[in-house]
């Protein structure tokens, strides 16, 4: 079905659905968005974009942002990235301290909590503070061909003063000695990261080098091996949302990453990006409607990696 089409259809089937979920109550700066909001982009690797609802809206990218480090600390330290951080799915909610306890500070994979922290802590060891966010920024600015990207400085400080589990879960991997740089400036580097605003538009278009394996179409600039392109879908598609990775993968069969602000990022290897934008949250604390938005989507369109 032509995109244009499938996206207005998608906007008008949600809508009677927008306000189902909770948004993100314990960062209080996220508490604060109506939950009835709703935008979604599509990119494609031929260049077109094509957009619904609230599509140039900015919101809090949250875990989302773990896609980014994520190809920034494999491009640092490549695969001695995985004797610190597992590949395997967690079955476990975002921030649960738990496993890690078992697991002895080495978190399942990059995209819960612990494993970003980790990730973070890569980053601040190769370039420091200024440096790290100032290549977080840059390579997200470079592929959402947007220059404006930018840190929400008021969700960050809400982050902070309120990431009570963070804090704990950065303890505990360092407990087991496992981070290199000071707790305090990894947990601190991992909340600017998290408060990286953008809309659905950017998003999607940031995105498509992991569509068009590791190049970005518009420049043609290689942002990462084609290997690891790969590398990095396989784990949206088994971990991209927590402990609701599996019924994603199930409903929606693309890689995806999602965020508690209410954003949600797909790829359809070969074909486009789409991101979609509803605060409110499913109990695994992934966007309710941006989940059945892209349910819809994949369906309309046959887009699937099976
Ligand atoms: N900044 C959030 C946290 O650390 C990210 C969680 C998410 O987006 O899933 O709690």
């Amino acid at each position: 079905m032509e995109l244009d089409r499938a996206l207005r259809e998608i906007h008008r089937e949600v809508t009677p659905h927008l306000g189902e979920g909770r948004v993100a109550t314990y960062i209080p700066a996220l508490a604060r968005v109506d939950p009835r909001r709703f935008g979604m982009a599509v990119a494609t690797i031929d260049g077109e974009t094509h957009v619904v609802g609230e599509a140039n809206a900015s919101f809090s990218i949250q875990s989302i942002s773990k896609v980014f480090t994520l190809t920034l600390a494999l491009q640092q330290v490549g695969s001695r990235l995985w004797s610190r951080v597992g590949r395997e799915p967690s079955g476990t909610p975002f921030n649960s301290l738990v496993q890690l306890e078992y697991e002895r500070g080495v978190p399942r994979n990059p995209f819960i909590n612990a494993g970003a922290l980790v990730v973070t802590d890569v980053l601040l060891f190769c370039w420091g503070r200024e440096e790290a966010l100032g290549h977080i920024l840059g390579l997200i600015r470079e592929v959402a061909a947007d220059g404006h990207v930018a840190v929400d400085p008021e969700v960050a400080r809400s982050e902070k003063a309120s990431g009570h589990r963070n804090v704990a879960l950065a303890n505990l991997i360092h407990s087991f000695g496992r981070f290199r740089s000071d707790v305090d400036e990894i947990l601190d580097l991992y909340f600017h990261q998290c408060a990286i605003a953008m809309g659905c538009a950017q998003l999607a278009r940031s995105a498509l080098f992991l569509a068009a394996g590791g190049r970005d179409p518009g420049s043609g600039r290689r942002v990462i091996s084609r290997r690891r392109a790969r590398r990095i879908n396989s784990l949206m598609l088994t971990c991209g949302h927590y402990d609701a990775s599996g019924d994603f993968a199930f409903r929606v069969g693309l890689p995806g990453k999602s965020g508690v602000g209410g954003g949600i990022l797909a790829v359809a290897p070969g074909r486009l990006a789409a991101a979609v934008w509803s605060p409110a949250l499913n109990p695994q604390g992934s966007s309710l409607v941006g989940t059945l938005a892209l349910e819809k989507l994949a369906a309309k369109t046959g887009l699937s990696v099976f």
